[in-house]
């Protein structure tokens, strides 16, 4: 389909980085062609809005803050930045999970979202899914309902699609 070709004719793979035997996806390409970029945010906001809309769109730093920002403005929804830990002044909810050999945590002001509100999570790769869960982790201890979620790419050896739906969560790739 449209979104699918339009993303993967837009990323860039670099092999070995971060590390050795890693292939780096990078979809810089996409988010620097200006029809392209406006295609695939226009293309993810109908199917939101085609399922009921969402009152925030909350995008994982740092990639997923620029998709969360041009789909929250299509949306006509808010944009909630979830920070990687050490960026906001406290008070912060904060979520800690597991690396392959460390742990990261993730956090958002508490004040960032309401009970009740309807939450789209958006990121530019779903690996292991640890991110994408932490990040709904945190919006369900805030009491927001966390509708759906959209990555650009499924890196589907990784098992983020077991880690997601073993969270209850549910998202959408535009490739695998
Ligand atoms: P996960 O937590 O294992 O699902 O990893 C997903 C997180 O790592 C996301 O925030 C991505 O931005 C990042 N990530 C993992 N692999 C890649 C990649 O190949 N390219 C860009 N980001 C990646």
């Amino acid at each position: 389909n449209e979104i699918t070709s339009v993303v993967s004719t837009h990323v860039l793979e670099t092999p070995d980085f971060p590390s050795e035997g890693v292939l780096f996806r990078d979809f810089t390409p996409l988010f620097c062609d200006g029809s392209a970029f406006a295609r695939v945010v226009d293309l993810i906001a109908e199917q939101v809005t085609a399922k009921g809309g969402v009152d925030l769109v909350a995008g994982i730093e740092a990639r997923g803050f620029l998709l969360c920002a041009a789909i929250g403005y299509k949306l006509g929804a808010g944009v909630v930045p979830i920070r990687k830990a050490g960026k906001l002044p406290a008070p912060t909810v904060t979520e800690s999970y597991a690396l392959e050999y460390a742990e990261a945590t993730i956090e958002i002001g508490p004040h960032a979202v309401n009970k009740g509100d309807r939450v789209l999570l958006v990121d530019d790769v779903l690996a292991t899914g640890g991110t994408m869960v932490a990040a709904a982790t945190l919006m369900r201890k805030l009491g927001a309902e966390v509708v759906d979620s959209w990555v650009l790419l499924e890196i589907e050896a990784l098992g983020g699609a077991k880690a997601m739906q073993a969270a209850d969560l549910t998202f959408n790739t535009a490739m695998t």
